[in-house]
């Protein structure tokens, strides 16, 4: 589907290699968004609430950034993510709807959930790159697929679920907390 969007300025914070010494500086990027999901332009003082996750599809075409913590973080192994990934299992980080911003042309698919609710996948209508779950018109919360980050070590998974249906080569770190289905 295309989804309307508008111009926007999101903050992001920029490295820069000076001297040896890296320096952190904040700036502007002017990109389209979706309209329901617009930030206003930021007055100087919303930059220091940053950006703290950025990625997107392999071709940069769909791009995201979001300015808050993740609410959870960890790998799904139901059937559904392994067909949408083409792999053993999606990792995925949930996000409030007002912290994420994204921007490019989507490619939205739409399939029945395990609750009988519709899952949304969002992709890059240009490479085909799978980048989150959620439907950009509604969605409270977006499931960001971490694999497509900018920054992989920014990805801190803490729970594994729907472990009931993971084949036994798509293996489960150490430390997960493990749910047979859906967490309570
Ligand atoms: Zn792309
Ligand atoms: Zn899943």
């Amino acid at each position: 589907m295309r989804v309307a969007l508008v111009p926007v300025y999101v903050p992001r914070r920029v490295w820069i290699s000076f001297l040896g010494r890296t320096l952190e500086k904040h700036d502007r990027l002017f990109c389209f968004a979706p309209a329901r999901n617009r930030m206003p332009f930021p007055p100087d003082e919303r930059l220091a609430a940053m950006v703290r996750y950025s990625g997107g599809c392999l071709c940069g075409g769909l791009r995201y950034e979001a300015t808050a913590e993740p609410k959870f973080a960890g790998h799904c192994y139901c059937a559904d993510c392994r067909k949408a990934s083409g792999s053993g299992f999606i990792p995925f980080m949930g996000f409030s709807r007002g912290a994420v911003t994204f921007s490019g042309r989507i490619l939205q698919h739409r399939s029945k959930a395990a609750s009988g609710a519709d899952a949304v996948r969002n992709s890059c209508a240009i490479c085909g790159g799978l980048v989150f779950g959620g439907e950009i018109e509604a969605a409270e919360t977006f499931n960001i697929y971490a694999g497509s980050l900018d920054e992989p070590l920014a990805f801190r998974p803490t729970i594994a679920i729907f472990a009931r249906q993971r084949p036994p080569w798509a293996l489960i770190p150490p430390g997960l907390k493990i749910y047979a289905d859906m967490p309570p």
